[in-house]
């Protein structure tokens, strides 16, 4: 589309004000486009948004109050923000009319503009239903392990526009031949011009149900991937995970290269299995990596560690590359992040797991009591109505006392009445108290909620930030250890 690549005097309407927004509008004025920032919240409002992510509003046309159809269809092309819903009845409206794309393809088209062109661009692409910014980060780490530059984003961190205007222009020495990126369903209903060399779908499970009319419309979304794919580039899909085999396996198209992955059970090496076929310029050869990285902990991990490993051999890096990236990885933030040992008990911060499918997942990273182990839980928060029964039946062995907090604390409670010991803490800093009390040398305090936040913080990671500062104060010794104990049952 020509006006991607050069939007020079087109009005060019953008939707939403914030960081990606912004970042947007910077790279359209560069282009010399006349800009339009669109967006529900007041003038004001917009205005100090903008300023704060480095554009000065007086640069764009700001439409605030809502989107209007009609101001929206007068625009020549709409770049949408991924916070922006394409359902938003005013840009429902203007579609029709008008052609749309995302950030992402905005930014990819000024790469692709460099001397090299669009062969001197390899985009890896990451979706699946769980595991995406993990493996987007594992991925990127192998990815900035051969070129330092490497540009990892999407659906998480820095806008690419922003990235590009902040200096990692087309052409110039920094500019990143790399682009490591997370598509979430919604992005991949509507991206078109983003050519990926290698592509991974981490697993598939029923999700989004309340906007999807099936699974199977879900899982086809997730498949649009494919066709985003350029001839010769890899798919890689999940061996092991059973609606990616019924799904997925017969529509990978014929001018991919399939590759499995695969995590080998039991051990902590991952095998990459070909399917078969020879995997671009890596021959047939599995190529084993070895995780010893601590921070890899659990067996989703090992997948998503597999996921980035065999995108990028698709892409032709080296085992000792892949090798280098998976041992550099430094983790995310939120997500099972071992935050510390103190007194021989390590906390770790899963504040990330705002329901119960994510909470069963970390517990099933820890290894069953009898093996000297043992997990103190700190769950609950806001609930989302799920049962709290698969988080039961995944404790079992593994969770020696579960620690209560906020407005879900006694739905939790019933659940695990009888079955391991409740203590009704009420709030993060009673519960660490009470867990740090209880813990012996080889156990766990992990916070893995299974909840939303919201109910007591600003988000997960203000939870997340808590519980981290829960842990400085206890390794600092400023906490008593005789705090009280009070609702233990
Ligand atoms: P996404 O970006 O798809 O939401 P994340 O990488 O942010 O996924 O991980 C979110 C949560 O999903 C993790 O805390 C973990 O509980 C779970 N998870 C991560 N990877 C996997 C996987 N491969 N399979 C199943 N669950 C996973």
């Amino acid at each position: 589309m020509k006006l991607l690549h050069d939007p020079r005097g087109a009005r060019v309407a953008v939707t939403g004000g914030g960081k990606t927004g912004a970042a947007v509008a910077r790279t359209l004025l560069r282009l010399g486009a006349r800009v339009e920032v669109h967006d529900d919240a007041t003038a004001d409002k917009v205005a100090a948004g903008l300023q704060k992510h480095g554009l000065d509003p007086a640069l764009v046309t700001v439409v605030a109050g809502g989107l209007s159809a009609e101001v929206l269809s007068g625009a020549d092309l709409i770049v949408l923000s991924p916070g922006v819903p394409r359902a938003h009845p005013a840009l429902a409206a203007a579609l029709p009319r008008v052609p749309c794309v995302n950030e992402l393809e905005l930014g990819y088209a000024q790469l692709a503009r460099g001397p090299a062109g669009a062969a001197g661009v390899v985009v890896l692409a990451i979706t699946g239903t769980n595991g995406k910014s993990t493996t987007t980060t594992m991925a990127g780490a192998i990815a900035r392990a051969r070129d330092p530059h490497a540009f990892v984003g999407g659906n998480l961190g820095t806008p690419l526009c922003a990235a590009i205007e902040d200096g990692l222009v087309a052409g110039t020495a920094d500019a990143p031949r790399l682009l490591v990126v997370e598509l979430s369903s919604y992005q991949l209903e509507t991206i078109a011009h983003l050519p990926v060399d290698a592509g991974a779908v981490t697993n598939l499970t029923p999700d989004h149900l309340d906007r999807y009319p099936s699974v199977d419309a879900y899982y086809q979304a997730k498949a649009r991937l494919f066709a985003l794919v350029k001839e010769r580039g890899g798919v890689t899909l999940n061996a092991r995970d059973p609606e990616t085999r019924r799904c997925l396996w017969s529509a990978v198209p014929g001018r991919a290269i399939p590759c499995h992955f695969d995590v080998s059970p039991g051990d902590h090496g991952v095998e990459i299995t070909t399917g078969g076929l020879r995997i671009a310029r890596a021959g047939d050869v599995p190529v084993t990596v070895e995780l010893a990285n601590p921070r890899i902990v659990g067996h989703h991990n090992r997948q998503n560690a597999a996921a980035a490993a065999a995108l990028a051999v698709l892409t032709g890096l080296d085992a000792a590359t892949v090798q280098s990236g998976l041992d550099s990885y430094a983790g995310i933030a939120h997500r099972l992040e071992r935050v510390g040992t103190h007194n021989g008990v390590t906390w770790w911060n899963d504040s990330k797991a705002t329901n119960v499918d994510a909470a069963v997942t970390a517990l099933r990273s820890f290894a069953p009591v009898a093996d000297g182990e043992g997990v103190h839980l700190i769950a609950g928060g806001l609930g989302k109505g799920a049962p709290y029964a698969p988080l039961v039946d995944a404790s079992r062995g593994r969770v020696v006392a579960v620690y209560t907090i906020g407005a879900d604390a006694p739905a939790i409670a019933a659940a695990y009445a009888d079955i391991v010991d409740v203590v009704e803490s009420g709030d993060l800093r009673r519960a660490t108290a009470a867990a740090a009390q209880r813990a012996r040398p080889g156990q766990h305090i992990v916070l893995s909620p299974a909840c939303a936040s919201f109910d007591q913080f600003r988000d997960y990671g203000h939870r997340g930030d808590e519980f981290r500062a829960c842990f400085a104060a206890h390794a600092a010794g400023e906490v008593d250890d005789a705090d009280d104990q009070r609702g233990h049952r």
